[in-house]
């Protein structure tokens, strides 16, 4: 089939459109309530929140910019294959659209199996494409000792401890020791010449006295 070659989260969301326009108006209306629920409940939500790869505040921004596409742009979402995947399928907003797109069609009784089946399909191979991406780190602009983690942390909050791969802390060494510092407060394990994420552990053993 020919959407077995899209792979960007654009390219689904376009493909979903031009075969489905007429499921349009009623997905947006549905993404749109779905997003003033979440900002209702903005407070029980941080309080249960639980992703490591995300804040709740870049989630509650990315849900808001999703509702003010669709509250504003509502008929040219509508219209537009294009305008409706650059706007609700980018960097900022595709975590939230494809949260409500697969709550839409797992909650809600579809009249078309079909829409049902493409959503989930675009679905998975986008759950599989974030796993398999890898995370940076980054630093503060001009900065580039003056790391911040995905988490947010940074030196002097919680700071960074050298560690082997497993995350375990450790003596930089020379020799023994491979350039990888963990988060104190989530559990990254990075590689300070790329500011790669090569692993996870949120419980790392101390330095041994
Ligand atoms: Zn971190």
């Amino acid at each position: 089939m020919k959407y077995e070659n899209q792979l960007t989260p654009q390219g689904n969301a376009l493909i979903l459109h031009q075969m489905f326009p007429s499921e349009i108006p009623k997905l947006l209306g549905y993404i749109e309530d779905v997003c003033i629920t979440i900002q209702e409940d903005a407070e029980r939500n941080r309080k249960v929140w639980n992703n490591e790869r995300l804040t709740f505040e870049q989630w509650l921004k990315g849900v808001q910019r999703v509702q003010s596409k669709i509250t504003y742009y509502r008929t040219a979402l509508c219209k537009s294959a294009h305008f409706f995947s650059s706007s609700l399928f980018n960097d900022n907003t595709a975590i939230v659209s494809h949260y409500c797109l697969n709550l839409y069609v797992t909650t809600m009784i579809q009249p078309n199996p079909q829409f049902t089946q493409l959503v989930q399909m675009l679905h998975n191979k986008w759950i599989g494409q974030i796993e398999q991406a890898p995370e940076y780190i980054t630093h503060a602009e001009n900065y580039p000792d003056q790391w911040v983690c995905l988490c947010g942390n940074q030196a002097e909050s919680d700071g960074f401890y050298s560690c082997n791969e497993k995350g375990d802390q450790i003596e930089p060494i020379e020799g023994e020791w491979d350039e990888l510092y963990i988060c104190m407060r989530c559990g990254r394990i990075i590689d300070q010449r790329n500011l790669q994420v090569t692993g996870y552990n949120p419980h790392p053993k101390p330095l041994e006295d």
